[in-house]
C-alpha cells in the first residue's frame, strides 16, 4: 500500500477505517445479499440506513427538533440558487456577508433570483480578515443572511456565529461541518457538499428550521422545492444512495471517536501545530489574520515562487499529497479536515522544516 497523508481541498481524504469497511461489505452489505448500491432506497434495509444515519447526525451535531435534516444532490453549487428560489421573494432582499471566493459565487447565483444586497465584503483586504460585525450592513427586512463560515481556498474562518438580529442566517458549512461543536439553534439552515467533511461528492446535507420550509413556493418545480423534499424523507426521486451510505460510515466513525468535543480538539490541536510552525518559521507566511484562521485549510507560500515546484515534487516523495494551493492565492494549502490524522500534518511540518533548513 502507498496511500499518502492526502491534504486535498475536496475531495478529500476519508477515514481509512470508513474506507476499509465499505470495502469489506462492498459485495454484500448486511443481510441484503447484495450492494448497497444495488438496492431500493424504498426497501426496509435502505430505509434503516436513512434513519440511523439521520439518528447520528442529529446526536453529533446536537440537532434541535424543529429543523428537518435532508440529504440532497447538486453539489453546494446547485443550492446557491435553490436557496433563494425557495427562501427569498423576487422583490425580497437576501443579504450576502462575504469573506472569500465561496460566498461570492453563492452571492452572484443569487443575483438572478433575488436583490442581493452585499452585507459585508472582505475583498477589499484580499479575504484576509472577517470585516467587523459592527460594519456590516444588514437589512432588518432582508429574506435571509448567507454567510461562509469557512472560506475553502482563502482559509478564513469565523471562530464564532455572527449575531444577525433575528433574520434567519443560512452557512455553507461545506468545509467545516462537524469540525467542532456548534449551536445549530442560532441557524436558519445549513448545507454542505459531503465531499470535505462528510463523504463523496454528489451529497449536500441540509438542516432547516421548520418554519422556514413553508416560504417554499408552490410555483417551482418539485425537484427544487425543498419543503418536498422534506415531505418525502429526501425520496422524492432516487437518492445518491452510496454517497448517503458512505456519510453513514463517517457519522459512525466521528461518534466511535468521541463525537465533535473530541474531534474539535483534535483539529484545532492541528491547526495549531502547523500555524506554530509557519509562524516561526521564517520562511513560509500565512497571510490571514490570527482571529480569523481556519482550522480546516491552511494556505501558505513559500518565499519565492520558484521553490513552489520544488516543494510540491518533494512533499509528493515523502508522502505527503495534493499541497498546490488554488490558483486564486497561489503558494501551497494544507487541508486538515476530520480525517487527517495528526501523525500527517507531524509528517508535513517534518517535511517543511527540512525543506526550509535546506532551501533557506
Ligand atoms: C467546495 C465548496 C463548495 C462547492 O461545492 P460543490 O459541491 O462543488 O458545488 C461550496 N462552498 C464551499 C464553502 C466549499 O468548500
Amino acid at each position: 500500500m502507498s496511500r499518502a497523508y492526502n491534504f486535498s481541498a475536496g475531495p478529500a481524504a476519508m477515514p481509512e477505517s470508513v474506507l476499509r469497511r465499505a470495502q469489506s461489505e462492498l459485495l454484500e452489505w448486511g443481510t441484503a445479499r447484495a450492494s448497497v448500491m444495488e438496492i431500493s432506497h424504498r426497501g426496509k434495509d435502505f430505509i434503516a440506513l436513512a434513519q440511523k444515519s439521520e439518528r447520528d447526525l442529529r446526536t453529533l451535531l446536537n440537532i434541535p427538533q424543529n429543523y428537518k435534516v435532508l440529504f440532497l444532490q447538486g453539489g453546494a453549487t446547485q443550492h446557491f440558487a435553490q436557496i433563494p428560489m425557495n427562501f427569498a421573494r423576487r422583490e425580497q432582499s437576501a443579504d450576502y456577508v462575504i469573506t472569500g471566493h465561496w460566498g461570492e459565487k453563492a452571492a452572484k447565483e443569487a443575483k438572478p433570483l433575488t436583490q442581493v444586497r452585499i452585507a459585508a465584503n472582505g475583498a477589499d483586504g484580499n479575504f484576509t480578515a472577517i470585516p467587523a460585525r459592527a460594519s456590516w450592513q444588514l437589512d432588518a427586512k432582508a429574506a435571509y443572511v448567507h454567510y461562509t463560515p469557512n472560506e475553502t481556498i482563502h482559509g478564513v474562518e469565523f471562530q464564532d456565529i455572527p449575531d444577525v438580529v433575528g433574520v434567519p442566517l443560512v452557512a455553507d458549512m461545506s468545509s467545516d461541518i462537524l469540525s467542532r461543536p456548534v449551536d445549530v439553534s442560532k441557524f436558519g439552515i445549513i448545507y454542505a457538499g459531503a465531499q470535505k467533511n462528510i463523504g463523496a461528492s454528489g451529497l449536500v446535507v441540509m438542516i432547516v428550521r421548520e418554519d422556514l420550509l413553508e416560504r417554499c413556493p408552490k410555483d417551482i418545480p418539485k425537484i427544487f422545492n425543498y419543503a418536498e423534499h422534506a415531505a418525502n424523507e429526501s425520496m422524492l426521486n432516487t437518492p445518491n444512495t452510496f454517497g448517503w451510505y458512505l456519510a453513514s460510515l463517517v457519522f459512525e466513525w466521528l461518534i466511535a471517536e468521541g463525537g465533535l468535543a473530541a474531534i474539535g480538539a483534535r483539529n484545532r490541536a492541528k491547526a495549531d501545530l502547523l500555524y506554530g510552525y509557519i509562524d516561526n518559521s521564517g520562511f513560509y507566511k500565512n497571510p490571514v489574520e490570527k482571529s480569523a484562521r481556519s482550522w480546516m485549510n491552511v494556505p501558505f507560500v513559500l518565499p519565492r515562487e520558484d521553490l513552489d515546484a520544488i516543494f510540491l515534487k518533494g512533499a509528493e516523495a515523502a508522502g505527503l499529497m495534493a499541497l498546490k494551493g488554488h490558483r486564486a492565492v497561489g503558494g501551497m494549502r494544507a487541508s486538515l479536515y476530520n480525517a487527517m490524522p495528526l501523525e500527517g500534518v507531524r509528517a508535513l511540518v517534518d517535511f517543511m522544516r527540512d525543506f526550509a533548513r535546506t532551501n533557506g
